[in-house]
């Protein structure tokens, strides 16, 4: 599933194609998503001018020109395709496909229709349904070791279950609270509410830092993630812990072998000679 950095990514690369062109051609070749596509779908974002993207949380934020937000969530395997060399064959599962005003074509390409696609007043966008809950931007100013402590006051939940609560912070997945909590020495069972002081400050750091580390790798690209281009992520190759069960612990001076378990229902590798 694409985390916060693979999302950046995918933003990243669509800015120069998207913005400030005209959605020239637009079309839904079906009515639903992970649900149904708003009314008038496609008619609504045809001839529209995209005035800028950003990203919030996990999703993907469509500024256009009549005070409209389209909201683009990959869901599990959603992938976006850029192409300008002519009409594009359409493949199986391109299920939202667009050109602008420049003949660039993007295809909305998702097989497992987990993905979501909304249209919402900018200007209430943070009140949307789907974001209204979530928590500050781990790469924003409001997120710091205070706030973080003040999230995870009185919980009786592990650190890595909280970390994977968007209400905490928003974006981490699986694979960076794992890759977080390693860098910050912190063990993924200890209670989140004994998560506080350097604890807290190196695990903000750490979150900072592996996010930044695989912005600029261009993601991970375990399972469907692609960039634009059709590109591979590489920051899969620079997993401390990650789908690396046996390895040795790649911490300076640590002996240790990562270990995997399970923990609410999904794979947390860990060292367990340097997290405490
Ligand atoms: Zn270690």
């Amino acid at each position: 599933m694409p985390e916060l950095p693979e999302v950046e990514t995918v933003m990243r690369g669509l800015t120069p194609r998207l913005e400030g062109r005209i959605l020239a051609h637009v079309e839904a070749r079906r009515p639903d998503l992970r649900w149904p596509l708003p009314d008038g779908f496609a008619g609504r974002l045809m001839g529209r001018r995209v005035i800028g993207l950003r990203r919030r949380a996990k999703y993907i934020l469509v500024d256009l020109d009549d005070g409209t937000c389209w909201m683009i969530h990959l869901g599990m395997s959603g992938r976006m395709l850029l192409s300008n060399d002519g009409d594009p064959a359409f493949q199986k599962h391109d299920h939202v496909v667009l050109r602008t005003d420049e003949g660039w074509w993007l295809r909305f390409n998702d097989a497992r229709r987990f993905g979501m696609m909304d249209l919402w007043p900018t200007a209430d966008v943070e009140n949307h349904r789907l974001l209204s809950g979530i928590g500050p931007e781990p790469l924003g100013n409001a997120f710091s070791a205070s706030a973080l402590e003040t999230a995870l006051e009185g919980r009786q939940t592990t650190i890595k279950a909280a970390l994977l609560d968007q209400r905490v912070v928003a974006g981490i997945g699986n694979i960076y609270a794992c890759e977080a909590l390693h860098r910050s020495g912190i063990a993924p069972k200890r209670l989140a509410l004994n998560v506080r002081g350097a604890r807290a400050e190196a695990l903000v750091s750490a979150i900072g830092a592996v996010l930044t580390d695989a912005i600029a790798a261009g993601g991970s690209s375990l399972r469907d993630h692609r960039q634009t281009s059709g590109e591979l992520g590489y920051f899969q190759h620079a997993f401390g812990v990650y789908d690396r069960e046996g390895q040795s612990c790649p911490k300076e001076g640590c002996q240790g072998t990562v270990q995997r378990i399970v923990q609410t229902g999904r794979s947390t590798f860990y060292c367990p000679s340097c997290q405490r």
